[in-house]
């Protein structure tokens, strides 16, 4: 989702692609938790990380909605996000010790964290937000190796054609007070890409077996949205 920012204000003033290197490694976060003790509703959630959480808690969409992930209104469109505990205490997902325990599975913003992402004729550049990480001494890393993520071109064209769906659905909901379009189109998008589960190799967390079933996905809601713009 987008957000409207000033990059001066946020970042170092530089775009970088997966193979720079960027002034981010925190030592394995030794010692600190602070990004995932505040995350209030803010980690949004993207198909592929329904489907990396499914390969790693063994729970489809409506298994996570019990405890582990909600669903908010960005932009007009319904997206999930994870929880939080009761009475602020960081994500569902932090253990006592203060260690994610779905890091081999979590998140692409966690993943991503702290760089953003920020969307240009039709593609996508990383940027360091310079404020949301005050590990000191950090050293530089290949943002590929950080990211963490097997077949990571075919994931950023995955996210491009994520972001430019929900883009075109963005401005069909901007552009109508039909409630019922509102509705059926929102309903209709949950449901393909978030509620009805991917096939999923428990404990194996792999983008191309993803891919496949997000392209299939992605061409009936193609269809389905034209008829609609
Ligand atoms: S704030 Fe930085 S060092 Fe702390 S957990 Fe987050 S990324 Fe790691
Ligand atoms: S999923 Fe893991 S990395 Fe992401 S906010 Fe939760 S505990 Fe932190």
């Amino acid at each position: 989702m987008e957000r409207d920012i000033d990059l001066k204000e946020i970042s170092d003033g530089r775009l970088y692609t997966a193979n720079d290197m960027v002034k981010i490694d925190c030592n394995d976060c030794a010692g600190c938790s602070e990004c995932c003790r505040v995350v209030e509703d803010t980690i949004l959630l993207d198909p592929y990380d329904i489907y990396q959480l499914t390969c790693g808690t063994g729970m489809d969409f409506n298994g996570l909605m019990e405890g582990s992930i909600e669903l908010q209104v960005m932009e007009g469109i319904i997206v999930p996000n994870l929880k939080i505990r009761p009475n602020n205490e960081g994500c569902v997902f932090l253990s006592e010790e203060g260690r994610c325990t779905i890091h081999g599975y979590r998140p692409g913003f966690c993943r991503m964290f702290p760089m953003g992402r920020i969307y240009e004729e039709g593609s996508f550049k990383y940027f360091l937000q310079v404020h949301e990480c005050d590990y000191p001494n950090k050293t530089k890393i290949k943002l590929k190796k950080w990211l963490g993520i097997g077949e990571l071109s075919s994931y950023e064209s995955y996210i491009n054609k994520w972001h430019d769906l929900t883009k075109i659905v963005k401005s069909i909901l901007k552009s109508t007070e039909n409630d019922d379009i509102i509705k059926n189109l929102n309903m209709y998008l949950l449901n393909l890409f978030y509620v009805t589960p991917y096939e999923v190799i428990p404990g194996e967390n792999h983008f191309g077996r993803f891919e496949r079933q997000f392209e299939e996905r992605l061409a009936n809601a193609q269809q389905i949205v034209r008829m609609y713009g």
